[in-house]
């Protein structure tokens, strides 16, 4: 039975030493190569020998990583096939624990090689840095604790995502029920979400236990690596080295005091238009008009076709790669049964190819959805000719940029998807978007800035704090009679439990995607040769420099936000 929607995909260039007949999920095969490579480390004596050895300890992570990549794409397309949910697991439970330890050795046996000093500096710069730090942070004792904490994090994805509620006689997933906070009748909208809060609140005290014992874990797992605290750990840990956490302080400054007036506005813009007196939390997704939603097409073949044509107007380098994605059959994005939740772009390491995954629908998140990917699978393809693998991923700060840019570079061609006044329309809802997710990331960040430097902390002490973000960054709405609902809101945000600190980074992108965006305003054709630039480079360059080369500041003051505050809002004028 075929798994995959593409088929064989050549490799970028011939193996030279990985073997080409090996079974990348068979451990007793792989264990050899890596036997190998720390012998042969001994030999190494010039610069060109050290070298060779990074590429080949490249091939054999690419081959790993593009057997792991295909086993996930083969489960999330086919979610009622038990071979290959087996195989998925497998991998994750055979090569995968086994792998990190070699793996972790060769960085140890690298940072300490005799001929390291003879490499280019300015070439291995970023990788010596980074490998440094896993060998910094890595301690025996944490891998207890972190398997405790991926237990946790899984425990919380189960509960959440097990929560139902019966709505008018059906079953309903919390997921299922966004698209009635569309709907213009107030009274069924507030039914929905009442239904939902409530469901969650049920839950309120589980998210707080299992929330009580991943902050205890993360402290100690800080403690261990001899850290302060956990968010001096995390941020070490990330390789933020461009930016410190009085940086994303003033960040959220420059939000509160640039962006949230704007985002205000909006907001009784909308109430307004609604003719409420008061704004409440499920009058955020209706249409202010009281239009039906937006259909931007039917079957995912047409959203493919428009997308595609985007993309000729757009540039035509671009436009070649996203054509190579549909002749290779790189492209999963119909919503049929049997398909896991959700969108991502996957990189086949070996073959140096992007894939996308989706469950198109036909609403206009969709659009915003393709456009994203399709940047993320553009910087797959412009760093295709990196040979060291460790370089051919970005720091998420710049993969970001490299997908946001495309959502609004894109969006001035919607006609492909609208008529003129929808494509306004779809543009509007867009940039409003944009604007209204600075306030939400700013209170996430804030929050997870307190937690962790508030060890010992009470729930009580806890859900004030939460509470206080939510009044500084508070964008108008009456949260009257559900003040239950919003001292627990932060529950359902993901990131919090699963991915500590990891949020700030949408902010950070964001800014530079406008950036791109204001670019293209003046000059299309540098902004685009600058994007793919910065693309190339991959992970090489440290962040000030991806983002330099793509034309922006990487700065996230004041001094940055506000004129790009005032092109959002003299776009979003044009579109009234
Ligand atoms: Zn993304």
């Amino acid at each position: 039975m075929k798994l995959l929607p593409f088929d064989d995909l050549p490799a970028h260039s011939a193996r030279g030493f990985v073997p080409v007949k090996i079974d990348p999920g068979d451990w007793k095969q792989i264990a050899p190569l890596f036997d190998t490579l720390e012998t042969r480390a001994n030999r190494c004596r010039t610069a060109a020998d050290l070298e060779r050895w990074l590429l080949d300890w490249s091939e054999l992570s690419a081959v790993l990583d593009e057997e792991g990549s295909k086993r996930y794409i083969a489960m999330t397309c086919h979610t009622d096939d038990a071979d290959a949910e087996k195989a998925y697991l497998d991998f994750v439970e055979r090569i995968e624990p086994p792998l990190k330890p070699r793996q972790f050795k060769l960085e140890q046996i690298y940072l300490q090689h005799a001929a390291r000093g003879k490499l280019p500096k300015d070439r291995y710069e970023v990788f010596h840095r980074n490998t440094g730090v896993h060998v910094e942070l890595y301690r025996e004792e944490n891998v207890p604790l972190e398997t405790e904490e991926a237990r946790l994090s899984q425990r919380y994805q189960k509960l959440a995502g097990s929560l139902t509620v019966r709505f008018r006689g059906e079953e309903k997933t919390l997921a299922q029920m966004a698209r009635y906070l569309e709907e213009p009748d107030r009274a069924l909208r507030q039914e929905a979400w009442d239904l939902v809060a409530n469901r969650r609140l049920q839950e309120a005290e589980n998210f707080e236990d299992l929330f009580d014992q991943l902050v205890k874990l993360r402290g100690q797992i800080a403690q261990n690596a001899g850290f302060a605290n956990y968010r001096d750990y995390a941020f070490r840990a990330k390789c933020r080295f461009d930016y410190r956490p009085e940086d994303c302080l003033k960040f959220h400054e420059a939000i509160e005091c640039e962006i949230l007036p704007v985002v205000r506005a909006l907001q009784t813009e909308r109430r307004q238009l609604l003719k409420l007196d008061r704004l409440r939390p499920w009058d955020l997704a209706v249409d202010p008009m009281n239009r039906p939603p937006l259909r931007p097409f039917e079957q995912a073949g047409k959203m493919v076709a428009a997308t595609q044509k985007i993309f000729d107007q757009l540039d035509k380098e671009l436009a070649g790669g996203f054509k190579t994605m549909q002749d290779r059959r790189l492209l999963d994005l119909d919503n049929r049964k049997g398909k896991a939740p959700g969108g991502y772009q996957s990189t086949l390491a070996e073959a140096r190819l992007p894939f996308i995954f989706m469950n198109a629908v036909g609403v206009q998140r969709d659009v915003e959805t393709i456009l994203h990917e399709a940047g993320h699978a553009f910087h797959a393809l412009w760093t295709r000719d990196e040979d060291l693998y460790a370089y051919r991923h970005a720091p998420i700060e710049f993969c970001e940029v490299a997908s946001m840019s495309m959502e609004l570079l894109g969006h001035e061609f919607l006609e492909t998807f609208y008529p003129p006044p929808d494509a306004k329309r779809a543009r509007r809802t867009h940039l409003e978007g944009i604007v209204s997710f600075f306030p939400w990331m700013a209170t996430v960040d804030a929050f997870q800035h307190w937690i962790y430097t508030h060890p010992g902390h009470t729930r009580a002490e806890r859900t004030a704090a939460w509470l206080a973000l939510m009044d500084r960054f508070g964008d108008g709405v009456d949260w009257g009679s559900c003040e239950r609902a919003c001292a627990n809101l932060w529950h359902r945000q993901l990131h919090i439990f699963l991915h500590p600190f990891y949020y700030v980074e949408y902010g950070i992108a964001q800014l530079g995607a406008l950036q791109v965006w204001a670019n293209a305003k003046l000059d299309k054709a540098r902004a685009l040769a600058d994007y793919k630039r910065a693309l190339a480079l991959g992970g090489s360059r440290r962040l000030p420099e991806l983002f330099s080369t793509a034309g922006c500041r990487f700065d996230f003051s004041v001094e940055t936000v506000k004129p790009l505050v005032a092109l959002v809002r003299h776009e979003l004028a044009k579109l009234n």
